[in-house]
């Protein structure tokens, strides 16, 4: 049962009439802008700067002390005090938000949108009270109420509203894209769960607790309750002449704008990312209520709130839910629909749309921004089908994140036709017309045009969203050069066929050097202030160049070395304090951390440890007195549906049991997995790795980001020739990475081998051999809890485990040199890292998609 609505609301934005932004002051015949309203001087003198000093910021947190959070000196403690002090700098980012935004309704620059379903932010009180330059006062006076900044800084909690590396990249640039003053907005979904907490079970397994991150309530976000979109699901789709459509009934959504304030480092310009928040277009479904049906109707409310309720939590992995599908249009449509509002804000002609906006697609999940631009110029706007393709396709550009096939997102029709009926119309309309310039093209090539469609026709008729994606956009862009060139020789290779090469480009992602360094890393960053005279590297990384005069500075050496070891017990008190395990600060430390997939490999980082460990107990104690100690250090989060990754976390934790715990290895090789990885203990592990693995089988990692912020702290790099790794060998010199493994075009065949012609590890890598039956001997657990994974590595083995194994074990062995052999050798290479990362900030990149995707410039506030 579903029942009318009025169809011409829908899709539009409801606003109340706004007097502040969005809307552009009046204009005397002078041209003054006149004061819109009430007396301007009374008005003025409420205004507030963000120059605060020190009696003044003391003043604004007592305020919130007092009357926000209603607690006095007695019973406030760190959290309290968390919050006042945020509540507090978020006026400042405020003051400057408005401003920002101000200037754009007036300048009306071309604008930029990254629509991105996921925003890794972790905390934001250090981030913006460095980018407002304002912590060492906010310090003082946080003091002088008797706290300590860093438990102040340590009572927030991560804001977890993504994955890994995709969700990360999308935060790294609204900072950048601040910083660099480009008109820039993130769109994204609020979810009432972010990522989930991850436990470690007695046993070692992985277990999942949900992640309320909004119980304490949220200062960073504004909650914008007039700015709502109505968005429908279901109902039906009526086709009229010329390709126009109507679609009416089903059921309507509530989309509520919450935006977040993003500082650029000092600059007043402040971008914002609005999050989409689901609630019921109508508390309840009347006609059953009036029917006696109060369940029914409940239920009706709740299946709407229920689209934002959480992040779906998989890396690299479709995994066809309905409700994600109705995630994805949900936050398309409200996101489009905001952008059409302020562009006809304008008043230009919507044909001038591509000139004032450009979109872009984070991975394929806005996909259905595309034809739902379509429906609205069409069926909404009264605009011709082929001047509406026009317009969309000089709007979009689409950035693919992966070439792995069980990643590419593909969606059931029938799926489509219960929940989006206007939207299935549009893409057979375009499919159509597409198919037919194919088949002109490329004529009688049949099998060309099956794998072009935008329906796959086997498995039940899906729709391909990366077909779409490319078929929409203007440009379609991989995040590191390997990346890019198998996207145009693999999976897109008929595209660039039928298109031209231009359409394909490559952005090398990049990572923001304020929170990647200045932020996680306090005694690098001054040092390199110290030495280089000024902050700054902090907006020109390539200005870390300056630090190579160093490099030979034997003093020079010992503060850089210091810094290393500070940032290492620093990690040692986390360790002791969480784990209760003692780890010497003197032991290299090996870490690996990022979510925990198969074609990252922990499994060959673990089996290698097991390698290690085996060798280290056939020594004599003299020999043993010789080998470099390790501390080897793993984080990460599996798919909680992922099973083969969370039997692999499960073997690393009851390894390390049982190396942690055997007197011949002790002060040699310790082992950890360190539960709950995120943002925030990403900033406390990267500035203390002496050396850092990023050995995804080759081809495989389409950049890797992580692999640029222990760089740019200066951990050297132990990694296969793969994603940026390749670029970060090219700037630092091969002589200062470590890389082994087989390169990306020996991979088809070695799989190919492994199918048909499998040689028995044993013969291949009898140290691999020996590693698996040491596992199946049962000294980690029993033989049956591991047999499933060994059994990919002896049989298949689709990540070529057994063909890498060797050159790996020699990689870490001049790993072990290099580090004991010539200790001012190794911190040269340090130190030469770090000076040559300039490339890999994301202010480069931004300002990459800003100048040759995008077309816009930036605007000074
Ligand atoms: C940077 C980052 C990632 C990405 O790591 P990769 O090694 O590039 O996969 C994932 N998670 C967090 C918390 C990060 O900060």
């Amino acid at each position: 049962m579903s029942h009318e609505f009025d169809t011409k609301s829908l899709g539009k934005p409801r606003r109340h009439k706004r007097t502040a932004t969005g809307y552009l002051p009046e204009v005397d015949e002078q041209g003054q802008e006149k004061w819109p309203k009430g007396d301007e001087a009374t008005w003025k003198a409420g205004l507030r700067g963000v120059d605060s000093d020190v009696p003044e910021i003391t003043k604004n947190i007592v305020h919130h002390v007092q009357t926000t959070l209603a607690r006095q000196a007695y019973n406030i403690d760190d959290m309290g005090a968390y919050q006042a002090t945020a509540l507090a700098v978020r006026e400042d980012l405020i003051v400057n938000w408005n401003e920002t935004q101000l200037t754009y309704t007036k300048k009306s620059p071309k604008r930029a949108y990254y629509l991105s379903l996921e925003f890794l932010m972790g905390r934001t009180l250090d981030n913006a009270l460095l980018n407002l330059g304002m912590k060492d006062k906010f310090s003082e006076g946080v003091n002088k109420l008797g706290f300590n900044m860093e438990d102040v800084l340590h009572s927030e909690r991560d804001a977890a509203l993504g994955n890994g590396g995709l969700g990360r990249l999308a935060a790294c640039y609204v900072d950048s894209s601040a910083t660099c003053e480009l008109p820039v907005w993130g769109y994204g979904l609020r979810y009432q769960y972010g990522m989930f907490q991850q436990l470690i079970a007695p046993d070692g397994s992985q277990l999942e607790a949900p992640d309320p991150w909004l119980d304490n309530s949220n200062p960073w976000e504004i909650p914008r309750l007039d700015v709502t979109v109505d968005v429908r699901f279901g109902g039906h789709a009526e086709k009229l002449e010329g390709n126009r459509g109507i679609w009416s009934g089903g059921q309507e959504v509530l989309a509520i704008a919450y935006d977040c304030p993003i500082p650029g480092s000092d600059t007043k310009s402040t971008n914002n990312i609005r999050f989409w928040s689901a609630r019921p277009r109508r508390g309840f479904d009347l006609q059953s209520f009036n029917a006696g049906n109060y369940e029914r109707a409940v239920e009706t409310s709740n299946s709407a709130a229920n689209i934002t309720n959480v992040l779906y939590p998989n890396d690299n992995h479709y995994a066809g839910k309905t409700l994600r599908l109705q995630q994805q249009y949900f936050w398309c449509a409200a996101s489009l629909s905001d952008i059409m509002r302020r562009f006809k804000n304008t008043g230009k002609d919507i044909s001038e749309f591509p000139n004032l906006v450009a979109i872009q697609l984070n991975d394929t999940h806005p996909t259905l921004a595309i034809p739902e631009l379509m429906r609205i110029l069409v069926d909404e706007e009264d605009v011709e089908w082929n001047a509406a393709w026009d317009i969309v396709t000089r709007t979009f550009s689409y950035t693919n994140h992966t070439v792995l096939p069980e990643a590419l997102e593909k969606w059931p029709v029938q799926i489509f036709e219960q929940l989006l009926p206007r939207h299935l119309q549009i893409i057979y309309d375009l499919n159509w017309t597409f198919l037919q310039a194919v088949a002109k093209k490329f004529p009688n090539d049949v099998a060309k045009m099956e794998r072009m469609s935008l329906i796959e026709e086997a498995n039940g008729r899906q729709i391909r969203m990366a077909n779409l994606a490319v078929l929409g956009s203007f440009k379609v862009n991989g995040v590191a050069e390997l990346h890019s060139e198998l996207v145009r020789t693999t999976i897109l290779k008929d595209f660039v066929d039928f298109y031209g090469i231009s359409k394909f480009a490559n952005v090398t992602n990049g990572i923001t050097p304020r929170r990647w360094l200045d932020q996680c890393n306090p005694s690098l960053s001054a040092l390199i202030t110290e030495t280089l005279g000024s902050r700054a590297w902090l907006k020109d990384l390539y200005l870390l160049k300056g630090l190579l005069k160093y490099e030979d500075d034997v003093a020079f050496h010992k503060k850089w070395a210091a810094s290393k070891a500070n940032n290492k017990q620093r990690l040692a008190a986390y360790i002791k304090s969480t784990l209760g395990v003692t780890v010497d600060p003197r032991a290299m430390f090996v870490i690996q951390v990022k979510r925990i997939h198969e074609y990252k490999r922990q499994s060959l980082n673990i089996l290698g440890v097991i390698h290690r460990y085996l060798t280290i107990k056939a020594m004599t104690p003299e020999e043993r007195a010789k080998v470099n100690p390790r501390v080897v250090l793993f984080a990460g989060k599996a798919a909680p549906g992922y099973w083969m990754a969370k039997l692999i976390i499960r073997l690393i934790v009851n390894v390390g049991k049982v190396i942690n715990s055997d007197p011949d290895v002790k002060g040699v090789l310790t082992v950890l997995f360190l539960p709950d990885y995120s943002v925030s203990l990403a900033e406390l592990l990267i500035p203390a790795s002496d050396i850092s693995e990023h050995i995804s089988t080759a081809g495989t990692e389409a950049s890797g980001t992580s692999n640029m912020k222990f760089c740019l702290n200066g951990g050297l790099l132990l990694g296969t020739v793969d994603g940026a790794n390749i670029e970060i060998a090219e700037e630092v010199g091969e002589d200062n990475v470590f890389f082994f493994g087989h390169l990306t075009p020996a991979v088809e065949e070695l799989r190919y081998n492994h199918r048909y012609n499998p040689i028995p590890v044993q013969e291949k890598s009898p140290a691999l051999a020996a590693v698996l039956d040491n596992v199946m001997s049962g000294c980690y657990g029993e033989a049956s809890i591991w047999e499933p994974f060994i059994n990919t590595v002896r049989q298949g083995d689709y990540y070529l485990i057994s063909d890498d194994f060797d050159s790996y074990l020699n990689a870490q062995a001049m790993v072990d040199e290099a580090y004991t052999k010539d200790p001012k050798e190794w911190i040269k290479k340090s130190i030469n890292t770090t000076a040559r990362m300039g490339k890999f900030s994301s202010d480069r990149a931004i300002m990459t998609y800003a100048e040759e995707i995008w077309n816009i410039e930036p605007v000074k506030i």
